[in-house]
């Protein structure tokens, strides 16, 4: 699905956030767990489109079959790409529903009642629909980073991506929020981006680890960790 070679890149600080990444990135859920500075954010954001690597290729299989060079082809890219950032904000005064109606108006949803059944769709999918027409500041870290993914998943992705998202939640609300990844997977590729090794054990069927801007290793969870 994503085909990342040798990707690098150095911040003007001189750290080497990303040193000659390689990675094959299938459907489903994969996990990349790194501790803290590890370079897993500087990856998404790559990937995301959101910052340049210095060297080294991205591609990902086109929804037509063809490729997309996600290095430079990034609006080709981001019509086929869902993004839940680490530092998600939202506007606490703002209700779910409107805010994702919002977000829909923005990737090009301008048919109102196709709008409508999108946006519906989407907060019944990730539970927020008796929660809609509250003010997003009343909402649980839970409930914020539910509707996160329902706005990650406007506009269908292929791929999706979503860096630390379990990060301050409480065990019912992760386990809630992995769930509904898992789901998600089921369609698409997601990569769940993490420092907590038990979100990628208990559901990404593949994984990488990550350290000092390096691939330590990829492969079944249980075999990786048991490696390390
Ligand atoms: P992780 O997401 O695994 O915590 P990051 O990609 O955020 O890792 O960071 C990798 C390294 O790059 C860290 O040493 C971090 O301090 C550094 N870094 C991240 N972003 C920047 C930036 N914009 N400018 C300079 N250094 C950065
Ligand atoms: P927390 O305990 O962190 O506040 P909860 O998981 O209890 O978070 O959920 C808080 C709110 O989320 C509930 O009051 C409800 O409005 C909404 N909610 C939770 N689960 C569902 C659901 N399955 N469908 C719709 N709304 C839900």
């Amino acid at each position: 699905m994503l085909t990342i070679r040798n990707l690098s890149k150095t911040y003007a600080n001189g750290v080497h956030a990303l040193n000659d990444v390689s990675l094959d990135i299938p459907r489903g859920m994969f996990g990349l767990l790194g501790p803290n500075g590890a370079g897993k954010s500087s990856l998404m954001r790559t990937l995301a489109t959101l910052q340049e690597a210095d060297s080294g290729s991205v591609t990902l299989q086109g929804a037509d079959g063809g490729t997309i060079d996600v290095l430079r082809d990034k609006d080709a890219v981001r019509r086929q790409l869902g993004y839940l950032p680490q530092d998600f904000g939202v506007y606490p005064k703002v209700s779910a529903e409107d805010l994702l109606e919002h977000f829909a108006v923005l990737k090009g949803l301008t048919a109102r009642k196709q709008r409508r059944e999108v946006v519906d769709g989407l907060l019944q999918q990730v539970n927020l629909w008796d929660a809609r027409k509250r003010k997003l500041g009343t909402f649980s870290g839970g409930m914020r980073q539910r509707f996160g993914i329902a706005q990650a998943l406007l506009g269908n992705p292929r791929l999706v991506i979503v860096d630390e998202p379990t990060a301050g939640l409480d065990p019912e609300e992760r386990n809630r929020f992995l769930n509904l990844l898992a789901e998600i997977g089921e369609n698409v590729a997601v990569i769940l981006s993490t420092h907590i090794v038990e979100d990628v054990t208990d559901l990404c069927p593949t994984m990488a680890i990550m350290n000092k801007g390096q691939v330590l290793l990829t492969g079944k969870p249980n075999d990786a960790i048991a490696a390390l």
